[in-house]
């Protein structure tokens, strides 16, 4: 099989230059390499960011009314071509093709945000803070922004972010995760053909070496990064050492609570689609199921139920469950599922002896519970990227919620229970960013901010909504006076208001 070249696209072109070092990309249902990419050295970084700088100038004095009819226009673009794009997604991540029609959507969403920019740019007036004073306030784009995204949400995650950024006047740079890198390159192909000039935004392909020179570049003003945690918070120390402005997201390992009032035909449903939907290569999966008792063996038999109707291949054929993106990474979670039986936790479904609707050498690993998990084991303790579900029972309320605020991350988490009263508490009680009442992946909408707290983020800004238009600009203060001859003097002292 023909393996296609995947290059960078800078200034609206694909790059001509000559790679020094590539990288395979994989379809995970075939196990076959699909695409050769080429990694960025230093000097190419250098080539997007001088071709980013340029482009920003123009764009930053680009009238509101001619971002948001372009914004309009890569709108309906990506909404038209969502089956291609998803069709990217699956061929390289693996994900079925249903969930990654379902990531485009939801990353249209901030394009719908976005397109209502000169409203979120509007800023403050006072007239008249001091006698025919006036002060007012602005915000202006930062320059060039760097995007630094994961394997596992390919579209959406950078649609988290660069719709915002262009839509208040920046240029982009982004460097999508090395294991699918093509839906990137198709969605900087739709911003061009929206009508956004060449250079603002731009796609360059590479591992630590681009993603260092990033942090470092002078013309890079803000880095906005998804990942796991310690490279989160290498990304977070760096750039900030650098003078830049940083958010990154890390890791997580997202608890679901089961009170015993619970309705545990939803309560189960949810455990299942939030534990292995996209194979649980989701920030936002459920990994951790914290059963109140007495409801856990009964919840266990409800789960199990339905995992047997889970059928496990490849993404194009109607099945619930794909691939793991990678065979090392297929076989790092099948180490977890070894490490958790040698620990003594009780594997109720073993997904290695799943039966996979596709080619013998796709990276294959089915559904897998365990129950009766204790917190020192480490298919609790490490965050598995995998369809592992670990239910770990508890006596009481309380002491879910301290195994919960315990955990170092704290990214999603969602409670079960029929009792108003025990989820308004936990709502406030909880030490993680967002919250999920009877709802399991507690993804908020554009228009709220994307971010969990502790080892889940580094920085104080969560992704989109007015954090993510407060990210991508800065905010100036304009003091005025029109001349008026009956108010002039000297006076030395600090300016009052008079
Ligand atoms: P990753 O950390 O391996 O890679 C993320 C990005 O960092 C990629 O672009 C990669 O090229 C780059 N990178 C990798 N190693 C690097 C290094 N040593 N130095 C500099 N850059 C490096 O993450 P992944 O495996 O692609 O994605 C899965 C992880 O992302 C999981 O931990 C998941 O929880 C997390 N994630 C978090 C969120 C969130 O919103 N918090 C969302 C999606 C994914």
């Amino acid at each position: 099989m023909s393996t296609e070249r995947i290059t960078h696209l800078i200034g609206g072109a694909p790059w001509t230059g000559v790679s020094e070092r590539t990288s395979k990309v994989y379809n995970p249902a075939t196990g076959e390499v699909t695409g050769e990419l080429d990694l960025a050295s230093a000097a190419t970084v250098d080539e997007v960011v001088k071709v980013a700088h340029d482009a920003s100038k123009a764009w930053a004095q680009t009238s509101l009314s001619k971002r948001t009819q372009v914004l309009f226009a890569f709108r309906e673009l990506v909404n038209q071509r969502k089956e291609q794009i998803a069709a990217l997604i699956t061929a390289e991540h693996g994900k079925v093709l249903s969930d990654a029609v379902g990531e485009v959507t939801r990353g249209l969403e901030v394009i719908e945000f976005a397109c209502g920019i000169p409203h979120l740019l509007k800023g403050g007036f006072s007239e008249g803070v001091s006698t025919k004073v006036d002060v007012y306030s602005i915000r202006q784009p930062l320059g060039v922004c760097a995007v630094i995204s994961p394997f596992n949400f390919p579209a959406m995650v950078p649609m988290w972010f660069v719709p915002i950024a262009v839509a208040c006047g920046n240029s982009v740079v982004i460097k999508p995760s090395e294991k699918d890198p093509s839906a990137a390159n198709a969605m900087a192909e739709l911003w061009k053909e929206a009508g956004l000039p060449d250079g603002v935004v731009n796609v360059v392909h590479g591992d630590k070496e681009a993603v260092d020179r990033l942090l470092e570049h002078p013309d890079i003003k803000s880095v906005s990064f998804v990942g796991s945690t310690p490279i989160a918070k290498y990304v977070y120390e760096n750039g900030t050492k650098n003078g830049k402005r940083v958010q990154a997201l890390g890791g997580a390992k997202n608890h679901m609570v089961v009170l015993p009032d619970a309705d545990l035909d939803l309560a189960a449903d949810a455990a299942v689609n939030a534990g292995f939907g996209s194979a649980g290569e989701r920030c936002m999966a459920i990994s951790a199921l914290v059963a109140v008792e007495p409801i856990a063996d009964e919840l266990v038999g409800k789960i199990k139920e339905r995992m047997a109707t889970l059928k496990t291949g490849d993404g194009t054929r109607g099945c619930d469950m794909g691939p793991l993106v990678t065979g090392p990474h297929r076989d790092k979670v099948t180490g977890y599922v070894a490490a958790g039986v040698e620990s003594g936790a009780e594997l109720v479904v073993d997904g290695r002896d799943g039966e996979f609707d596709g080619a013998a050498d796709g990276f294959w690993l089915g559904p897998t519970l365990f129950d009766k998990v204790t917190p020192e084991m480490s298919i609790y303790t490490d965050e598995i990227f995998g369809p592992v579900l670990s239910v770990v029972r508890l006596p009481s309320y309380d002491a879910a919620l301290d195994l919960v605020n315990s955990n170092p991350y704290g990214n999603g988490t969602a409670i079960f229970t029929n009792d108003g009263g025990a989820a308004r508490r936990f709502q406030n009680e909880v030490e993680v960013g967002m919250v999920g009442i009877n709802v399991p992946i507690p993804v908020p909408m554009a228009y709220y901010s994307f971010g969990g707290w502790k080892n889940s983020l580094f920085g104080d800004t969560h992704a989109h909504g007015m954090e993510g238009v407060h990210f991508f600009t800065r905010g100036k203060v304009v003091t005025s006076r029109w001349l008026d001859p009956s108010h002039g003097g000297l006076n030395l002292g600090f300016p009052t208001h008079d």
